[in-house]
């Protein structure tokens, strides 16, 4: 065992409240591993929500497991040490089963690795009776969970809130016959074992067909929670290392009306469930009696919760603290915004994803500038002192237009912030936060090529040049070459494992393994793809309609850009 990494585990135990420790007799043993560090797993609600059912489960003893810090791993390959979990300090291969809770594609080469530094064979095949059963779920394992199915033995496709029990019933009456175990376990709905599925190519690369083999069934259907108010969402272990762990977060509801073209939350969720007031009231009372001072309403589109008037006179009237991650402009209230600065929030969030009207509407996020600029004006007339807003480019239709109104509509907000009010307080700062456009399955842009990562650094670069000049604004983005990585692993199929441990092979190195690999990137990316095209993702059901997919897909490429000469 790593003694520094056991060191590291004391020191952020003894800071944590509510964490669970079961005595293991005659229990199954789950490691539910993030594979991403401490900080990033405890700052995930979903996490944090299935290792508490998890362990509300009286045979069932439920552990976390992180990726070590990068000087841990260092240390774990020089002393040829382990992964261990952070409440007894066991290393992996003492568990039943690790489940792999994953939310995002780049994580895909840390699942990798961790299975390779615990010396579990990567690959199903390879396993001895004796290792664990590796299971993945999370929102990418019902997005396109390909790329990384050749890793696993099972992958929970939906909301795992119910199923996560007739999972571990499954796995007590069969663990002694691992064939018969994956057999059974297919059956479930929700459950997808890919070793039980052939992939055949065809001609031109494209998946020709998905073999269902024995009684598996040909296609997945997600797992969709009925009842929302009979799993209450609230995070279970508190940290002062999670990026929320200062307030008890709060998940109102699942799901988003909005049907935004580009987004993959509002697609797959559905239908939109939320909470009932009552249960919400309950949860709040309990947090406030815990001794919280603080509660951050989590959702798809939290503004749009039906009672949201009643939810926010529940949390003041406990004298709770509220905080709301993100913000529609076009549902922002004036009573919402006061409650917010009354709460001690300091910075609020919209997305307007887009600089023009005309891209908005292409993308269905049609937010009017206007309604932007009047939540400018809330934000300046409650006093608070940071305005954040997300922006995408590379999205389908965009023009150079459509960029450089980037810069512009900044400037015209930031007048808006900066009016001198000798009341409050001057404006702080507003950040613009610019992210690439990553085409994602089961959206009506599924067949959107990505635009490439030269591409979009020059787009970057104009909305960089074009607010040089103005004080307090501030841009955030991340590299297009880490897009184009996500664009390969969200939309690519099994053959994209290789590509994966080859990664896992070079320490996490990338994009070395893209120089090195044998497949075509590209192919997966910045391909046009026709709508008669099977998709690497097609036999799965996630409640998301076909035809109405490209009904959507037709309309947007239909709101034509008021001027030509794409970007
Ligand atoms: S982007 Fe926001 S508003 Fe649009 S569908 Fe997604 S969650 Fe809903």
């Amino acid at each position: 065992m790593s003694w520094r990494l056991k060191k590291k585990y004391q020191g952020l135990l003894a800071e944590e409240r509510g964490t669970v420790r079961k005595d293991w007799g005659g229990k199954i043993a789950f490691a539910l591993v993030y594979p991403n560090t401490y900080a990033v797993g405890m700052s995930n609600l979903g996490f944090q929500t299935i290792y508490r059912h998890l362990n509300a489960l009286p045979d069932v003893v439920c552990e976390r497991v992180f990726l070590p810090d990068p000087e841990d791993i260092g240390e774990l390959e020089r002393t040829e040490a382990v992964p261990i979990s952070l409440e007894s300090f066991r290393p992996l291969t003492d568990f039943h089963m690790v489940g792999f809770s994953v939310t995002y594609e780049g994580d895909y080469v840390n699942v990798l690795r961790l299975l390779a530094l615990a010396r579990i064979p990567l690959r199903p095949e390879d396993r001895r009776p004796h290792d664990p059963l590796v299971l993945m779920g999370g929102v990418c394992a019902f997005s396109n969970p390909e790329p990384v199915a050749p890793f696993m033995d099972v992958i929970v496709v939906g909301e795992g809130e119910e199923l996560v029990a007739e999972l571990i019933a499954a796995y007590r009456e069969g663990y002694d016959d691992r064939a018969r175990l994956l057999d059974a376990l297919a059956q479930l709905e929700g459950v997808y074992v890919p070793s039980r599925y052939e992939v055949v190519y065809a001609p031109d690369g494209t998946v020709g067909e998905v073999l269902s083999l024995g009684a598996a069934p040909a296609i997945v259907t997600k797992r969709r929670l009925r009842n929302v108010n009979a799993f209450e969402t609230v995070d279970a272990v508190k940290t002062p290392h999670a990026e929320y762990g200062h307030m008890a977060l709060l998940e109102v509801g699942k799901g988003c009306g909005r049907g935004c073209r580009f987004c993959l939350e509002g697609q797959v969720y559905r239908p939109v469930r939320h909470r009932s007031v009552d249960a919400l009231r309950e949860t709040v009372a309990r947090v406030a009696a815990s001794g919280e001072k603080r509660v951050g309403l989590v959702g798809a589109c939290v503004s749009d919760y039906p009672w949201i008037g009643e939810l926010l006179k529940i949390v003041e009237d406990h004298g709770l603290e509220l905080s709301i991650s993100s913000i529609r402009a076009d549902s922002l209230t004036d009573d919402l915004v006061a409650a917010l600065a009354r709460g001690g929030h300091r910075t609020l969030t919209v997305a307007p994803e887009a600089g023009t009207e005309r891209l908005r509407r292409a993308i269905r996020k049609a937010i009017t500038d206007e309604q932007i600029l009047a939540a400018c004006d809330l934000v300046r007339a409650h006093g608070i002192p940071n305005l954040k807003t997300y922006f995408m480019i590379g999205q389908p239709t965009e023009t150079l237009e459509d960029v450089e109104a980037i810069p512009r509509l900044a400037e015209r907000m930031l007048e808006r912030l900066c009016v001198p009010d000798p009341k409050a307080k001057p404006f702080g700062r507003l950040t613009l936060s610019i992210s690439s456009f990553v085409p994602k399955p089961w959206t009506p842009f599924q067949w959107a090529p990505f635009a490439g990562a030269g591409a979009l650094q020059a787009k970057l670069e104009i909305v960089k040049h074009g607010v040089r000049r103005l004080h307090n604004v501030r841009v955030l983005h991340e590299n297009p070459r880490e897009a184009a990585l996500q664009a390969l692993l969200a939309r690519g199929d099994r053959r994209v494992a290789d590509f994966l441990e080859l990664a896992a092979s070079f320490a996490g190195d990338w994009r070395r393994a893209l120089r090195e690999w044998k497949g075509d990137p590209d192919f997966c990316t910045t391909r046009v793809r026709s709508t008669d095209e099977r998709l690497p993702w097609d036999h799965f059901d996630v409640g998301v309609k076909k035809a109405g997919l490209i009904r959507e897909w037709e309309r947007a490429q239909a709101e034509l850009p008021v001027t030509s000469g794409a970007a």
